[in-house]
């Protein structure tokens, strides 16, 4: 395992987080590590230390995690990393039943649920973290997506993917598309929530263009950890430009 980032607590009394990539060399698409940057600089603005652990297959898992982030792959990264995700499920499930904070991209999200039936009949098993179903259509679904939600209000992205994914008894939706496909192009969800766990197709990537997601998994993380967090806002200007540029594309 690779550690990269602040060694925190060297000489300094700040707090820190453990923030853990799953999966950064073959599951990290269209941008998805943008997410992980975002999330870096939004602990750090707030006064938190960072370390941040970067897994890949046959790594030692950190012994502690705070939150856990992953992004999206080719169906041949899915198969890359499947037996490692397996071997790991265990343990992702009761993190996220311990209220640890996560944040799953696309390919992530699909293996996070039972299985992935690709286009060509490939069965890539999932960990059942979450009770949704992904089966390849006929064409892939792309483009611009604009989502809305209870939670987080309006969330931009874009999509690229072939899964369709059916949410199953007991799974929440992360919203509800008005622009573009969601989970599967005809149920109008898209994403699935459980406890802290956010999963989502939209890349893009996710967070800079949505501040209100990641000080969300920031918050549960740093809650979590310490007990208290200071929920004064934080307005960078990058991201509010960013959010209005891309509302406004077309799909
Ligand atoms: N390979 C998966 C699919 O095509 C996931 C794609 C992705 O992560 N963008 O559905």
């Amino acid at each position: 395992m690779e550690t990269t980032g602040t060694t925190a607590a060297q000489g300094t009394d700040r707090p820190v987080i453990d923030l853990l990539q799953l999966y950064p060399r073959d599951m990290n698409i269209y941008g998805d590590w943008g997410n992980v940057l975002v999330l870096r600089k939004r602990l750090q603005l707030r006064g938190y230390d960072v370390r941040l652990h970067e897994y890949n297959p046959g790594d030692a898992f950190p012994p502690t995690v705070d939150l856990i982030v992953g992004g999206g792959g080719q169906d041949s990264g899915q198969n890359k990393i499947q037996a490692d995700l397996l071997a790991l499920g265990g343990r992702l499930k009761e993190l996220a039943d311990d209220g640890v904070p996560m944040l799953a991209i696309c390919g992530l999200y699909q293996l996070f649920g039972n299985f992935f039936r690709t286009g060509t009949g490939e069965m890539i098993k999932g960990i059942g973290l979450l009770n949704v179903d992904t089966v390849a259509g006929p064409t892939r679904l792309i483009g611009n997506t604009v989502i809305e939600s209870s939670e987080f209000g309006t969330v931009i992205g874009y999509e690229n993917h072939s899964g369709q994914t059916f949410l199953k008894e007991g799974t929440q939706p992360f919203g509800t598309v008005t622009k573009g496909e969601g989970n599967n192009g005809q149920d109008g969800t898209e994403g699935a929530r459980y406890r802290n766990v956010v999963a989502s197709y939209l890349h893009g990537s996710l967070l800079p263009k949505n501040p209100a997601v990641a000080d969300f998994l920031v918050r549960q993380a740093a809650l979590r950890r310490y007990g208290s967090f200071d929920d004064a806002p934080l307005q960078v200007p990058f991201e509010v430009q960013a959010r209005l540029d891309a509302a406004a594309r077309p799909r």
